[in-house]
């Protein structure tokens, strides 16, 4: 059975309808991009499926519960355990070291300092900047802040990574660089990842695409990866 599923999602910002309708379904570890032009609504369904968004109408089932109808609350308890989120850039704590920054989701959920550090160290080396665990952002490059937020967003080991134009500030070698390492560490885990994007180049890291165009599926699915 898929770990998540939208059915027939609607959302409008005012009367501006973004999304018309979409389905869509992803499975454990399964690695889908959504792809389309600008402005066609695939931020906005990432924020639904990642229960950031209330819907307009339509479902999301996350493992067989309806949590549109969940409380705020519990959608962002749910968020907490069981998803992950990963933005373009600016997503880091500029007051917090890359150790910290990537500890924090566990503090958030409860581990002791001690036992979140040695967490946060071994995933901050898992992509390359454990020797960065002690700088602030503002001291890293791009690739460096965004390799330090890839392992902010998996450290709690979650079942959905939600990822929006993850590589959208790089440029494309240090991007493709950046999602190679993020995808060899969920196969590892066994995560799903919902990955917005728009170069093909990072839509071929997943297993499948879907397109979207004016708020709904492009059903010739003709997409952007080769
Ligand atoms: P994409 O991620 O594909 O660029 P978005 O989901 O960001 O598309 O936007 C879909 C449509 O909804 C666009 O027309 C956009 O201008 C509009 N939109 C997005 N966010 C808002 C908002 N907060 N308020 C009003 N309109 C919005
Ligand atoms: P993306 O395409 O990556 O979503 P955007 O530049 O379209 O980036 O949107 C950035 C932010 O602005 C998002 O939070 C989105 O919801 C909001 N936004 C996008 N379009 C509009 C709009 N027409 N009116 C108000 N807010 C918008």
């Amino acid at each position: 059975a898929p770990l998540l599923t939208a059915t027939g999602v609607h959302k409008n910002y005012g009367n501006t309808p973004a999304l018309r309708g979409v389905d869509f379904s992803i499975s454990a570890g399964e690695i889908v991009a959504v792809t389309g032009p600008s402005g066609c609504g695939k931020s906005t369904l990432l924020h639904c499926l990642a229960g950031i968004l209330p819907t307009d109408a339509g479902e999301v089932r996350y493992r067989d519960q309806d949590i549109g109808l969940w409380s705020e609350a519990a959608r962002s308890r749910l968020r907490r355990a069981d998803f992950g989120v990963l933005f373009q850039f600016g997503q880091l704590v500029p007051e917090l070291t890359a150790a910290e920054n990537v500890a924090l989701p566990l503090l958030l959920a409860g581990s002791g300092r001690r036992e979140a550090r040695e967490a946060a160290l071994g995933w901050l080396d898992k992509f390359g900047v454990a020797d960065l665990a002690d700088k602030r952002p503002a001291a890293m490059s791009g690739g460096q802040q965004q390799r330090c937020a890839v392992a902010r967003a998996l450290v709690t080991e979650p079942q959905v990574v939600f990822a929006d134009e993850p590589t959208g500030a790089l440029d494309q070698l240090n991007g493709e660089q950046v999602l190679g390492a993020m995808v060899q560490v969920v196969r590892e885990q066994g995560t799903a990842v919902v990955l917005v994007t728009h170069e093909a180049a990072i839509a071929a890291y997943a297993d499948r695409e879907i397109v979207l165009r004016d708020g709904a599926i492009d059903p010739s699915g003709l997409g952007v990866a080769p």
